[in-house]
């Protein structure tokens, strides 16, 4: 594996590679989710290229960018184990100068659910998403469907700037009891991590509902609302897979989303029915 820290070396490295290029865009403390989206990359790509950078302007003031876990020697083996033949350890100073050009996500499908709560975070995921695009060029990117919305919104930004990468949707990796992996997962104490459970049971009961062929969005709403109790939900939405507000699901076509904190620790979910 060829360790690579600056987006000139790595463009160098990779411009007279005649093979398709498979692309894992991460910010480290790697788990079997990340996993899951190397070995898919891995098994339809000639080459695997996994970038680690945990990207400062994504956080807002106050959050958990100081906090927020860092393995990199255990992150190293992990990619070495898994077969990624370059691994893009950038710096914020080789990613990032003073006076910046900066894409602003847009104005509706940005600012709502996760940009609700945090504006702006979705124009650093977009900026340093096209930064690392532009220096990798791969013909296929992955992205975990765990990120619904910034799946999303990095589908619609390579279709609306006409970019030519092919957008992968990875699904979520769960662990045995249904709690989605998440780098954050390491922040719940162990009555937290309980609590953490009331957000898949939730998903698992609009499932059963739909299954049974309740799909009145505000139902199953309700009754997911019902099993957060009493974790703090930021939004319990049902989306089409525009990302535009369902009033009722449509098998094939749905996604219902969750975000709860648990003590201070902020955790997304969802499922694609
Ligand atoms: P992160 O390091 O949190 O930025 O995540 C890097 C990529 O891994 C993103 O595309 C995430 O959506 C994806 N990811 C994170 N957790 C999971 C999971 N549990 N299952 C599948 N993909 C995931």
């Amino acid at each position: 594996m060829t360790i690579i820290s600056t987006p000139g070396e790595l463009k160098n490295y990779l411009k007279d590679k005649n093979q398709s290029i498979g692309f894992v865009p991460t910010m480290g403390a790697l788990h079997e989710g990340h996993i899951s989206l190397i070995k898919k990359a891995k098994s339809e790509n000639e080459l695997l290229v996994v970038s680690i950078f945990l990207n400062p302007t994504q956080f807002l003031k106050g959050e958990d960018l100081d906090k927020y876990p860092k393995k990199d020697e255990a992150d190293k083996k992990i990619c070495e184990l898994s077969g990624v033949d370059v691994l893009f350890f950038p710096q914020a100073k080789d990613m990032y100068g003073t006076d910046e050009v900066s894409l602003q996500a847009p104005h509706v499908r940005g600012y709502v659910l996760e940009g609700a709560s945090r504006p702006s975070h979705f124009n650093g995921v977009l900026t340093v998403v096209m930064k690392l695009l532009n220096i990798v060029s791969p013909t296929n990117a992955y992205f975990g469907k765990k990120d619904a919305q910034q799946l999303n919104l990095i589908s619609l930004m390579v279709k609306q700037l006409f970019m030519s990468v092919n957008i992968v949707g990875v699904d979520t990796v769960r662990q045995s009891d249904g709690l989605a992996l998440s780098s954050r997962n390491v922040y719940l104490n162990e009555v937290q991590r309980k609590e953490a459970l009331k957000i898949p049971s939730s998903l698992h009961l609009a499932s059963r509902m739909v299954s049974r062929n309740i799909l009145e969005s505000k139902l199953i709403i309700e009754s997911m609302r019902e099993v957060l109790e009493p974790l703090e939900v930021a939004y319990v939405e049902i989306l089409n897979r525009e990302f535009e507000l369902a009033k009722y699901v449509e098998i094939g076509n749905a996604i219902i989303i969750v975000e709860a904190k648990v003590g201070s620790t902020r955790l997304l979910d969802n499922i694609w029915l």
